[in-house]
């Protein structure tokens, strides 16, 4: 579908376009739309826009990503759909490890999304080759598998818009768990050791820019950010910005448009 320039909501129209192409070539599952959603509906209460609460939140999270041994992004369909090139730019600057680790798990799709990140330059797709699956014992069937060279054995996984039942598990089998996620009141945000409240086609590309900024900093400095870093309070600072932004608007800035 061809989406004219001057529509008031292009931007969003055109990432929706992203989501539907990449649930007609079998990347994203059609549970994912529904997700998709649910975040569309949360970023309409954000303004669309990235708060400083949320520069915060991928400071820390950047910076834990830096000082970590072992660290894992992990790939569901909608971050494939959405933002493949800059989700292996910020593996490869971080010097992260990439798994796909779909909720709906089935081979073929599993192939599909790593093809999609292959076609965007990563080098070495995890979670994709059966010899290489191991359990999370936490969760139930298909949901537990994660690869031996990848999540299985990261001390940090930063997953993007992840189900709250992984992130519970991830944190219980001992992993530091970094989220992105819209929604500041999921199980998934409150589950996480830093919960980056943004989406996701906004943080990915800022997180890159914060990466190249710290790059330089020592590990004591990295250290330092992560440890001053409170997720609870960033979290309540996102329902303040939320419910502050709305109270403006209802108590006079929403106007109806001028009929020009
Ligand atoms: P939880 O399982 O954590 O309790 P949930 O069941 O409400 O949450 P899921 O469907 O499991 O939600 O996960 C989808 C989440 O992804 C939603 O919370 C939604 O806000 C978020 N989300 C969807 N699209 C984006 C996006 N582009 N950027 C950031 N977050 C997003
Ligand atoms: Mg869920």
């Amino acid at each position: 579908m061809k989406i004219p320039k001057d529509h008031p909501r292009a931007e969003s129209l055109c990432v929706r376009e992203l989501i539907t192409e990449g649930m007609h070539q079998n990347i994203v599952a059609e549970a994912g739309l529904i997700a998709h959603g649910r975040g569309e509906a949360f970023d309409y209460l954000l303004g669309e826009k990235t708060p400083s609460f949320a520069i915060e939140q991928q400071t820390a999270a950047v910076a834990l990503m830096l000082i970590a041994e072992n660290p894992v992004i992990s790939v569901n369909g909608n971050v494939a759909s959405l933002c493949p090139d800059k989700i292996v730019e910020l593996a490869d600057i971080l010097a992260s490890k990439l798994e796909v680790n779909l909720f709906y798990r089935r081979v073929e799709r599993s192939a599909i999304v790593t093809r999609k990140l292959e076609e965007s330059g990563a080098e070495n797709v995890l979670g994709n080759e059966e010899e290489f699956y191991t359990s999370i014992d936490e969760l139930s069937h298909s949901r537990r598998v994660v690869d031996k060279r990848g999540i299985h054995i990261a001390d940090v996984v930063l997953v993007p818009l992840e189900d709250g039942d992984r992130t519970m598990a991830l944190r219980k089998i001992g992993k530091r768990v970094i989220t992105i996620d819209l929604n500041p009141l999921s199980r998934t945000s409150i589950w996480s050791n830093i919960s980056i409240v943004n989406n996701v086609t906004r943080a990915v590309p800022e997180m890159i820019n914060i990466a190249s900024e710290l790059k330089n900093k020592s590990k004591d400095e990295l250290r330092k950010i992560v440890e001053s870093f409170d997720n609870f309070k960033l979290l309540k600072e996102s329902l303040t910005f939320i419910t502050s932004r709305l109270t403006k608007l209802a108590e006079g800035e929403l106007k109806q448009p001028k009929i020009e």
